[in-house]
């Protein structure tokens, strides 16, 4: 009989392994590819496992499912919690000494580094999250977790409690066989470039989050409405101007 190979092909491999020591210990780290057939936006199909002591067979391990974002966590871009978030699961791991931060590889809720910057140009006019998005024809969150349960499967983990403010993520992963025990809020705090977004998030995509004022929710943050339009930097003596576009 005829078996189709994207049928016989497992969609998850493990292409890597090696530990790797971090300020909250030392974390066995595994490079997953997740068989998508396609990516778009740029975005990687290799997505990582930081895991911390022994998970295999293990009840209520603490567990981050966390998106890539490269403006806070490479830039420290003030915009989201998404570094804080990072780090304080990475650290509460530590102190635990077992758990597992995965790592997808999809930056802006999905729809790729480009395109979530073009959402911010649109934010830095007064839009939310969601509408920026909307207004780019994108929706609202477009990942995907199907990587990160069959991850958690191939490590073994029997059930985990998540580390998360998103009903949703909880719900995703349960649909796809994951057993999760509870949910573990993820309160990282806010600042000013933050507040809107995290109230966006909160009122329109229904995450747990506590409410920020709305003196410091307003949007306009001080940073973005000083900052200068590139095209009015003076040009750098070995490159051409940078012409406005119309
Ligand atoms: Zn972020």
């Amino acid at each position: 009989m005829h078996v189709p190979a994207a049928v016989i092909r497992p969609r998850l491999e493990v292409l890597a392994q090696a530990p790797v020591p971090t300020k909250h210990g030392v974390f066995e780290m595994s490079v997953f590819h997740w068989g998508e057939p396609e990516t778009a936006h740029g975005l990687s199909p290799d997505h990582v496992a930081m895991v911390l002591g022994e998970v295999r067979g293990k009840h209520g391990v603490l567990v981050r499912v966390h998106s890539e974002c490269l403006t806070s966590e490479v830039f420290g871009s003030l915009k989201c919690d998404c570094r804080d978030q990072l780090e304080a699961a990475q650290a509460e791991i530590g102190r635990r000494g077992q758990g597992i931060v995965l790592y997808l590889r999809q930056e802006g809720r999905g729809i790729g580094l480009t395109n979530k910057i073009r959402a911010y140009q649109l934010q830095s006019n007064g839009h939310d999250t969601v509408d920026a998005n909307r207004l780019l024809g994108l929706p609202d969150d477009a990942r995907d977790y199907g990587a990160a349960a069959a991850m958690l499967k191939q490590l073994g983990v029997a059930s985990i409690r998540l580390i998360t403010n998103n009903p949703d993520k909880v719900n995703a992963l349960r649909a796809l066989g994951i057993a999760v025990d509870r949910r573990t809020p993820s309160l990282v705090g806010h600042n000013p470039f933050s507040a809107p977004y995290l109230e966006a998030k909160r009122i329109r995509m229904g995450h747990s989050l506590p409410s920020i004022a709305a003196s410091e929710a307003n949007p306009a943050p001080r940073a973005e409405a000083a900052a200068k339009p590139v095209s009015s930097l003076p040009p750098h003596p070995d490159l051409p101007p940078v012409q406005p576009e119309g």
